[in-house]
């Protein structure tokens, strides 16, 4: 079980991701949340990922391949994956494909999350993480349409694998809209 969960940043990817995981009895990767773990203990990974995350830019993809790569050797991962924040760019899309194949596995749905764009502006500065300032988060929404957004139309390719989700509503009613795309 694979399961990308896809969106613009703020769309409620971590919640849900999390949610989804720990209902299903499979492991969360999210590599916003590693980049975060490698800067607070000092990394190499973390050194080079630092100035990225802060300005709110895209790592870049080969140090995001390697990490989601030796993430997913670990065992909380072999029942499935929740992937949160990953793909986002063609790049790292042919990167997962490339992984996939390699373990004979594949893609079992990407969920595509979607919220009006001033609403999630608003969550994110509620949440009032580092990055959560209005101008990076304004640029992080940029990146997404740039790069992130275009994968919509290569996973087109996954026809009724790709899913739409309405995300304007409650934690509990989007988990549940989620499920029923997924089921
Ligand atoms: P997130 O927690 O998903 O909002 O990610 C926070 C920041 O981590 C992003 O703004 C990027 O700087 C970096 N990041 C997370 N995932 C990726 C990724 N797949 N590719 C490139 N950068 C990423």
């Amino acid at each position: 079980m694979v399961i990308i969960l896809f969106g613009a940043p703020g769309v409620g990817k971590g919640t849900q991701a999390a949610l989804l995981a720990q209902r299903m009895g499979v492991g969360h990767l999210s590599t916003g949340d590693e980049f975060r773990k490698a800067i607070d203990n000092q990394t190499e990974v973390g050194k080079l990922a630092k100035r990225y995350v802060d300005a709110g830019d895209l790592v870049p993809d080969d140090v995001v391949a390697r990490i989601v790569e030796e993430a997913l050797e670990q065992p909380q991962y072999n029942s499935g994956v929740i992937l949160d924040g990953f793909p986002r760019s063609i790049a790292q899309a042919e990167a997962l494909d490339r992984m996939l194949t390699q373990h004979n596995k594949e893609i079992s749905y990407v969920v595509n999350i979607n919220v009006d764009s001033e609403a999630v502006v608003q969550r994110l500065l509620a949440r009032g993480r580092k990055d959560d300032k209005e101008d990076i988060i304004r640029h992080r929404m940029n990146v997404y349409n740039n790069e992130t957004a275009p994968l919509l139309e290569y996973y087109s390719k996954l026809g009724s694998k790709l899913k739409n989700a309405d995300g304007n509503a409650d934690v509990e009613e989007v988990y549940n809209r989620i499920r029923e795309v997924i089921s």
